[in-house]
């Protein structure tokens, strides 16, 4: 109890006794506690904060355990030989266990928006500074270190700043984070506008945790968000597209879509496919949705899901809606369907990053719909060795489900796939022909018949 008195700042918070709280070291991930252990007996303290602490609380599974600590980066990095200090902005220190990532934090503490004012110095002075805010207000750097008690306060939400030590198993809060567990309640730390202004992105991290979590945004966090959706502009595209995979493949994409569709928050994300749904058919609302749910479903059973397979179904309204829009421009259907497919990409491209090896995977999923369809006889055996065949089938099972017809195409392939050598040929016998097929498309090209 003596060495915990000796941390500065313990004393602001409430303490709450292992007898009168859930957590127990067993829920906890061994590397975490190994991290907590081998900090601790290098003299420094160390807790688990953040959703770690707050899922348990709420008998949850926690998605990973993050650390707290008063050692600085580079007193964990000599600790850990398999640590590595990442980030300009906001350092942290990375302790990997095999697919394991334990992130681990130092102590913030508040630092003066006054003192520096990035739009008056140059890029290159940042650099080397610890602290720094926009005109705007905006953290540009927040690497000052402090005490326990200030850590807490520079969190976002009142229930992500819940520490718990496993020395003598006490669970700490300083921002009422526990009476808001109590009350379901996601409530900003301090005054919403500055924290929001602060980090724009904090306004994403709202709606997905009360999506996850099933809690209400207070009143006083939730208002400001409209006003201040226009800020996520001066967030870099490549930080976006992280928080729109944590948003979309945290087990609750599908009502975390709808949440932000609700706010402006969506537009600055998915502005190309909320303008797609609005303009186009009941069925790529529906594809959208069902993918959205699929994924929900797939996560809560443990099983991968790829970026790819997300975005294909995302901007497959966007791409239908160009391709209907192409119709009188007279192209070839395989060129008109390479434009539209790159046009949904760019469009995209302007609100959030998508790294290369996710838009290559995605071209291939909505070019192979095509090959899925024509099921050309020399090429059936290449399309279904295609690597990219298993993620092709899915969608194309989704868009028939989402209410495109498409003459029983999925059950074809599911027929191929379970089928011996004599099904197959049989099935490859009954496909009509390509000659056909193109002939066919070109003639409702030139009626304007939809495809
Ligand atoms: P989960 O890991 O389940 O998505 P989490 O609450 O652990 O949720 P992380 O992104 O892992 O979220 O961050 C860990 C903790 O760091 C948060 O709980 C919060 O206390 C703090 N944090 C993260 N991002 C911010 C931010 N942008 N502003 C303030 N505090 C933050
Ligand atoms: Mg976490």
């Amino acid at each position: 109890m003596n060495s915990e008195i000796e941390l500065a700042g313990l004393e602001k918070a409430t303490v709450i006794k292992r007898d009168n709280h859930s957590i127990s070291r067993k829920q906890i991930s061994p590397n975490a506690l190994k991290v907590l252990y081998r900090l601790s007996s290098a003299g420094f303290h160390a807790y688990i904060v953040g959703g770690g602490v707050r899922d348990l609380l709420l008998g949850t599974k926690p998605k990973d355990f993050d650390v707290a600590t008063n050692a600085s980066p580079e007193e964990i990095r000599k600790l850990f030989k398999n640590a590595r200090i990442i980030g300009r902005r906001f350092k942290i220190v990375h302790i990997r266990f095999g697919r394991e990532i334990i992130e681990v934090t130092t102590f913030r503490a508040n630092h003066d928006p006054k003192n520096q004012i990035a739009d008056d110095i140059s890029r290159r002075q940042i650099k080397g500074l610890d602290s720094a805010h926009s005109k705007a207000g905006m953290i540009l750097r927040d690497n000052v270190y402090g005490n326990i008690d200030e850590d807490a306060f520079r969190r976002d939400f009142t229930v992500n700043a819940l520490y718990y030590t496993t020395r003598n198993f006490l669970l700490l809060d300083f921002c009422g984070g526990l009476d808001d567990i109590q009350n379901k309640e996601i409530r900003m730390i301090g005054d919403p506008i500055a924290r929001y202004k602060e980090d724009p992105v904090r306004m994403l991290r709202a709606i997905r945790f009360s999506a996850k979590l099933g809690f209400e945004i207070e009143e006083n966090t939730k208002r400001p968000i409209d006003e201040l959706s226009y800020l996520l502009d001066s967030i870099s595209s490549a930080r976006l597209f992280d928080e729109t995979l944590k948003l979309m493949t945290g087990g609750f994409a599908q009502r975390t879509f709808e949440l932000l569709s609700q706010y402006q928050l969506g537009s600055y994300l998915f502005a190309p496919t909320i303008d797609a749904i609005e303009q186009g058919d009941s069925v790529s609302a529906k594809l959208v949705f069902l993918a959205l749910s699929n994924t929900d479903s797939r996560i809560a059973a443990e099983k991968s899901v790829t970026p790819a397979f997300l975005f294909s179904a995302l901007l497959w309204p966007v791409l239908k809606l160009k391709l209907a829009q192409s119709k009188n421009l007279d192209l070839a259907p395989q060129q008109a369907f390479e434009q539209a497919a790159q046009s949904a990409l760019t469009k995209q491209l302007d609100y959030t990053a998508i790294p290369k090896r996710f838009t290559v995977a995605c071209r291939e999923i909505w070019d192979l719909q095509g090959r899925l369809q024509r099921r050309n006889k020399r090429s059936i055996e290449s399309t279904f060795k295609h690597p990219r065949f298993r993620a092709a089938y899915d969608f194309l099972l989704l868009r028939e489900q989402a209410g495109e017809e498409l003459d029983g195409l999925g059950q074809w392939w599911t027929d191929f796939q379970n089928g011996d050598q004599k099904k197959r040929k049989e099935l490859s016998g009954a496909v009509p022909r390509a000659k056909n097929l193109r002939r066919r498309r070109h003639k409702r090209k030139q009626t304007g018949d939809s495809e």
